[in-house]
């Protein structure tokens, strides 16, 4: 058993990306750690979804753990309280949390609880010539959007010094993009920016803050490099860079260790919130042989029986001729279905031969030392598609976006290992709400590991990380609306679900289109008093359907797991 969870570990990459939040406990459920440092304490993922479904709370499900918020910026604090002490940096170090990453009240409030305040009076913030990496590279550079340019700050200050009032100026900020994947790019930036620094220290301006923005990165995909979804770097090595940068060129121009002051909001927000949901069925692409196909030589096209030859004498050295083979006869058999010279029975019989075709190529494909591009691409072909209980365009909107990846993992059935490769496809009606893309520590992954769907039985999944951005970049595509909501706080008995906040239903929804529920509500009821007058309808029948139209305005915009549900939801 040990093995199989240590197996499946290794398979999502949990211990890459999860920072030691993460883990798998005995049952094979998905567990979340208040801190790094606290593994007693555990919140099993699959037990607190299951509580919410019995409060007739269902999936999706967004789980926010402020702990983790906390264990970020404490772990963090602690970095720049590492090398300040090592290096002997005379400034000190402060955070302040930047809005526009999580405006969420319950994100706000913990941060809040956890961290101090400080207002400077004013700030200027310049626009380097250094940029960063990845993804959000254009935010900084010379075509930054933001940032006084060199000639601009000489003058503001010329300016506050005529005015009289130089003594307010009392900050320097930059920032060079989010999500910075390279060391390096903020070693250069954090230069050029101390630099600036020392130079506007000596024109007799009292600043003493330098404001070095956001952008420390987190390693989605666990893989510790400089790829868009990752960072090569730590918090203790980015501490020590920006401790270690601004103490040398201050040192070298003779002027004091400002206070450093920095605006992390992905590092910090991303961990602390998961978007639970379940996969509702699978998707077939694969034409399936209902009955087994039985092919006769006398009566069936020739296109036919040679696809049913190819099938039964398909091997491990011919695979790939015969592949090719089965791609000529099928375009050959649409041909000939398009003259009129075959029937849609033997079309069908044909599609179902050349699939089997294909997943027999695929199998001994996958058996070589390296895969061709053309199998590669047929695997993603043959891939299964689970259709998931959410909207990409709501919840991981940067992955459409954006391509950005996130970590996706089971909360249950971790104890055995998943035998299924597939993609998701989420509910909304746009053939871009896909998540096709996975973490990977050395590539990404364009399939997923997840376990086979079995009748009758929830099978959930979580989107990890969605803590920073997604919330306030989600948006309202399909008119799906907020999820549901639930805040757990992880103690020694494990979870307690401090709040609950209920996610949006179809009247808000449509309400949110400029359609007055009430009017709508209205106007229904008008229609079938119509019809009860004209003898269509009963009253009880009548009744009935005014009751059903109420429970679907109130109803959450997601499907319902099961009718049980939704019917528990109605009474409510
Ligand atoms: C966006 C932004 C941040 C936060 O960036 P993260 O990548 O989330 O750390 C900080 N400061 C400013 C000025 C920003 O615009």
């Amino acid at each position: 058993m040990t093995t199989a969870i240590e197996q499946t570990l290794e398979t999502y990459g949990i211990e890459n990306w999860g920072a030691g939040y993460f883990g798998i406990n005995r049952k094979g459920n998905l567990v979340v750690h208040p801190s790094e440092s606290d593994q007693n304490r555990a919140a099993d993922v699959r037990e607190i979804i299951d509580d919410l479904r019995r409060r007739g709370i269902q999936a999706p499900v967004l789980l926010r753990f402020p702990q983790l918020i906390a264990g970020q910026v404490r772990k963090l604090q602690r970095a720049f309280r590492n090398s300040i002490r090592e290096y002997e940096y005379q400034g000190s170090h402060m955070c302040v949390y930047p809005m526009k990453v999580n405006q969420n009240r319950a994100v706000v409030e913990e941060y809040l609880r956890e961290g101090s305040r400080y207002l400077p009076m004013i700030g200027l913030r310049v626009k380097l010539y250094s940029k960063g990496s990845g993804r959000w590279e254009k935010s900084g550079g010379e075509a930054a959007k933001f940032g006084l340019t060199t000639t601009e700050i000489l003058e503001t200050i010329r300016r506050v010094q005529g005015a009289g009032r130089v003594d307010m100026l009392k900050l320097l900020h930059f920032h060079i993009g989010s999500q910075l994947t390279d060391i390096k790019r903020i070693k250069n930036a954090m230069k050029e920016a101390a630099r600036v620094y020392a130079k506007i220290v000596q024109m007799k301006v009292p600043v003493d803050l330098l404001d070095v923005g956001g952008g420390m990165a987190v390693d989605y995909d666990g893989s510790k490099t400089a790829f868009d979804s990752s960072a090569n770097y730590t918090a203790q090595e980015f501490a020590n860079d920006v401790v270690y940068t601004i103490m040398q060129v201050c040192d070298d121009e003779n002027v004091p260790h400002p206070t450093i002051i920095q605006e992390s909001g992905r590092y910090l927000s991303a961990y602390h919130a998961i978007l639970v949901t379940n996969v509702i069925s699978e998707i077939e692409t694969v034409v399936e042989d209902i009955t087994p196909i039985e092919v006769d030589d006398d009566d069936d096209p020739q296109v036919v029986i040679e696809l049913a030859d190819l099938r039964e004498t398909i091997t491990v050295k011919n695979y790939r001729e015969f592949y090719h083979d089965a791609l000529e006869h099928r375009d050959e058999m649409f041909t000939l279905f398009n003259l009129g010279l075959i029937t849609l029975e033997d079309r069908a019989k044909g599609e179902v031969l050349f699939w089997d075709v294909c997943e027999r190529a695929d199998k001994h494909a996958q058996q070589a030392k390296y895969v061709s591009e053309e199998f590669t691409e047929l695997r993603r072909l043959l891939r299964a598609k689970y259709l998931t209980n959410f909207s990409v365009f709501r919840s991981v909107p940067d992955h459409w976006a954006l391509d950005q990846l996130f970590p996706i993992i089971p909360i249950h059935r971790l104890n055995k290992p998943p035998t299924e490769y597939a993609t998701l496809c989420d509910i909304t009606c746009d053939s871009d709400g896909v998540v096709d893309k996975f973490v990977d520590l050395h590539d990404v992954k364009q399939v997923l590991e997840l376990h086979s769907l079995v009748e009758d039985e929830p099978y959930y999944i979580a989107l990890m990380l969605v803590g920073a951005y997604q919330e306030v970049m989600g948006n309202n595509h399909n008119l799906f609306g907020a999820p549901n909501e639930a805040h757990v706080h992880i103690d020694d008995d494990g979870y307690l679900i401090k709040k609950v906040v209920k996610g949006s239903t179809v009247g808000e929804a449509l309400n949110r289109a400029r359609y007055e529920p009430g009017q709508l509500h209205e106007g229904f009821r008008r229609i079938v008093a119509q019809r009860v007058k004209r003898g269509d309808l009963s009253e009880a029948e009548a009744a009935g359907m005014v009751e059903l139209y109420e429970s679907r305005i109130n109803a959450y915009t997601y499907l319902a797991v099961n009718g049980e549900q939704e019917e528990k939801r109605r009474r409510r």
